[in-house]
């Protein structure tokens, strides 16, 4: 088994470079101890642009663009979307995976 562990569908950490890594074509995007988002490519998506308008209705489902921008995190790599959040117009991105790196690379020592 080599240095790198599969956090979620599409990101990797490798533990000896301490890099957040695309699992589809192993790009390095970030330091693993930053954000993995702020590697990615980023499209600001509008809601309106992702449902489909309800033909002759007044209403759609669409979120109201002024309150909700959907963000997509791509690979720069392969372009494999990796993540997507919605947030109001402005909020700074979430940081939702933060990996104890000491803890997992004493692990991945004790292994070899
Ligand atoms: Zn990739």
């Amino acid at each position: 088994m080599g240095a790198k562990r599969q956090i979620t569908e599409y990101l990797d950490i490798d533990l000896e470079k301490e890099m957040w890594c695309c699992n589809r074509c192993g790009r390095e995007l970030i330091s693993g101890r930053q954000n993995y988002k702020e590697g990615c490519l980023v499209y600001d998506r509008d809601p309106r642009d992702l449902y489909e308008p309800i033909p002759e209705a007044p209403f759609g489902f669409a979120p109201d663009p002024e309150w909700i921008r959907y963000l997509e995190f791509y690979c720069p790599g392969c372009g494999v979307l990796i993540e997507v959040e919605p947030l109001p117009p402005g909020h700074p991105i979430s940081h939702d995976i933060e990996l104890d790196l000491d803890i997992l690379k004493r692990k991945y020592k004790e292994q070899r």
